[in-house]
């Protein structure tokens, strides 16, 4: 195994949330707003009205706590954004910009306090295109590199024609998007095995990408810097019968954009978090080292434990190592690694 500090290390898909949440529901009057019951030292129940939705631990919003796992995984900077049940987009759109704002705040200050350890990715009210635009204005004026998104908006795909004008921004004002599963389309036939998570989320990744690719977002916004979570889920073993399903029947799938779905192949990213080896080296071979991001789901018990140790277990070649430890997430960033000092 190679030594882990050896390579400069970024992981794109990390979660953080402030320590202290308004009370939403109360100053809206309405809704299933998110907050913390801190019912003992370090813990927190994140509950949605007086459902528990899950535990947390300091270490999801504690900077210093963070900074001190991230030396025990050698990890020299990470990529933090919401955790996607704050996304509110059902909320009415005024509400939703101030939750995105005060999320949003708080993940800028995180990072101009330690600016050479953490990058921040937004939120938008995604569902009012005018204020998600001014909200994204705002991220960009407060240092925010990207942006997080869900993988649909109310149940509206990715291909809709009310987030085109937000991703058209996103491309003007060299903003990253990282595209993140939630609230799955097939939820209620899912009760048991904890199934949301392990297939509803891998199918939801693969409907944003083709919702994507199909509604020829990438074909018109080709300088837009898209990643997406958990190695792309099912997307990237089930290309061959999208690509299949194109040529079968392109008077269902080719009518927004004519071009063979492969095209669109290393022209986005997808973080690692795959928990197999061969399936990481699959995704080198479909889209490219340079593609492939080191993301761990931090900290969350469904991610890596040990952020980077699958990408370090392989032993790849030292090019690669570097690619998909840090210099594919420094490329979708559009940074440098003099932004880290280095
Ligand atoms: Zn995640």
């Amino acid at each position: 195994m190679l030594s882990p500090q050896k390579f400069f290390t970024v992981d794109i898909h990390t979660h953080i949330i402030p320590e202290n949440l308004p009370r939403w529901k109360e100053k809206f009057g309405y809704g299933e707003f998110i907050h913390l019951e801190h019912h003992k030292p370090c813990c927190a129940k994140m509950m949605v009205d007086d459902a528990f939705f899950r535990e947390i631990e300091s270490n999801c919003w504690d900077p210093i706590q963070r900074l001190t796992e991230c030396g025990h995984h050698h990890v020299d900077v990470q990529v933090l954004s919401t955790i996607p049940i704050m996304f509110s987009y059902w909320a009415e759109p005024k509400d939703g910009l101030e939750i995105a704002q005060f999320l949003n705040d708080h993940i800028a200050g995180v990072c101009s306090r330690y600016p050479k350890r953490f990058v921040g990715l937004g939120t938008l009210p995604m569902q009012h295109s005018e204020l998600a635009i001014k909200e994204l204005r705002r991220c960009k004026e407060i240092g925010l590199k990207g942006i997080q998104i869900g993988s649909h908006v109310n149940h509206l795909n990715l291909n809709d024609p009310s987030t085109f004008p937000i991703f058209e921004a996103m491309q003007d004002l060299d903003m990253a998007l990282f595209v993140h599963p939630w609230w799955y389309s097939a939820n209620k036939k899912m009760p048991d095995y904890w199934l949301p998570w392990l297939v509803g989320m891998p199918a939801e990744t693969s409907l944003a990408i083709c919702s994507m690719i199909f509604g020829g977002i990438f074909e018109r916004l080709p300088r837009l810097r898209v990643a997406f979570a958990h190695g792309g889920g099912s997307f990237p073993s089930t290309i061959g019968r999208i690509e299949h399903g194109w040529h079968a029947r392109p008077d269902l799938v080719a009518i927004d954009n004519p071009n063979n779905p492969k095209k669109y192949l290393g022209q986005f990213w997808l973080d690692s978090l795959v928990h197999d080896p061969k399936m990481l080296h699959y995704l080198i071979d479909l889209i490219g080292a340079n593609r492939i991001a080191l993301g761990s789901d931090y900290p969350f018990p469904l991610g890596e434990d040990n952020p980077g140790s699958l990408i370090r277990n392989c032993n790849f070649a030292p090019e690669i190592t570097s690619q998909l430890l840090g210099t594919s997430a420094l490329e979708w960033l559009n940074m440098h690694l003099s932004d880290f000092g280095r």
